[in-house]
């Protein structure tokens, strides 16, 4: 499958700030998962350099059209270590108004590092997920990362902690290519 062609739209501060749409998914996780590399993989993304170039765009709401699917949102990464505890929780109060009022929302890719495993905000994550009945999908990145001879045991670590089974979880690698065919495939059947 061709890269999904992700054409940034706009950013907002502020879920009111979106436009409608028709059939969106969004991706989540702690900041340096390698979301940016997993989304330059999965997509072609055009007018993108510009946005991610300007100061603040990654503490802001992302929106992409993807041609002929749907919408995607790239939400801020949380859990920045040195951030003051205001800043997180304004953060945080964005980043769940979004995932509880956006309407069409189709599914939540939530990223976990693939070398680190999951970490506490990340299983908080997919607690506060499941407890709030929205549809999400675990996918691990850096595959390339963990060496071979350890692959099986840490697959298995990682489903234990997310309290999944090891097929639930999708594994990638943004700098090999592993799993992104496959995503960009989940990604169309999600919005479809
Ligand atoms: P973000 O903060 O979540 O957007 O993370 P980045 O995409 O900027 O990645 C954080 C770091 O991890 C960078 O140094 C990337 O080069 C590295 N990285 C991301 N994905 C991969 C991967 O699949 N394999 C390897 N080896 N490194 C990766």
């Amino acid at each position: 499958m061709p890269p999904l062609p992700l054409e940034f739209i706009q950013s907002a501060s502020d879920l009111s700030q979106l436009p409608p749409s028709q059939s969106e998914v969004t991706v989540v996780g702690r900041s340096n998962v390698g979301k940016s590399s997993l989304l330059n993989a999965i997509g072609a993304r055009k007018r993108l350099a510009h946005v991610s170039n300007t100061p603040g765009r990654t503490r802001l709401l992302n929106l992409f059209d993807i041609e002929g699917h749907g919408t995607f949102v790239d939400l801020p990464g949380y859990g920045f270590a040195n951030a003051p505890a205001n800043m997180r929780a304004s953060w945080q109060a964005m980043i769940e108004g979004y995932l509880l009022e956006r309407e069409n929302l189709k599914m939540v890719m939530v990223l976990v590092d693939g070398v680190v495993g999951p970490t506490k905000l990340d299983i908080q994550m997919l607690e506060w997920l499941r407890a709030c009945g929205l549809p999400h999908t675990v996918i691990a990145t850096k595959h390339d990362k963990v060496k071979s001879s350890k692959r099986n045991k840490r697959k298995r670590e990682v489903a234990e902690k997310c309290n999944l089974e090891e097929g639930d979880i999708i594994w990638t690698s943004a700098e090999k290519g592993v799993g992104i065919d496959k995503l960009r495939g989940l990604v169309v059947r999600w919005l479809s």
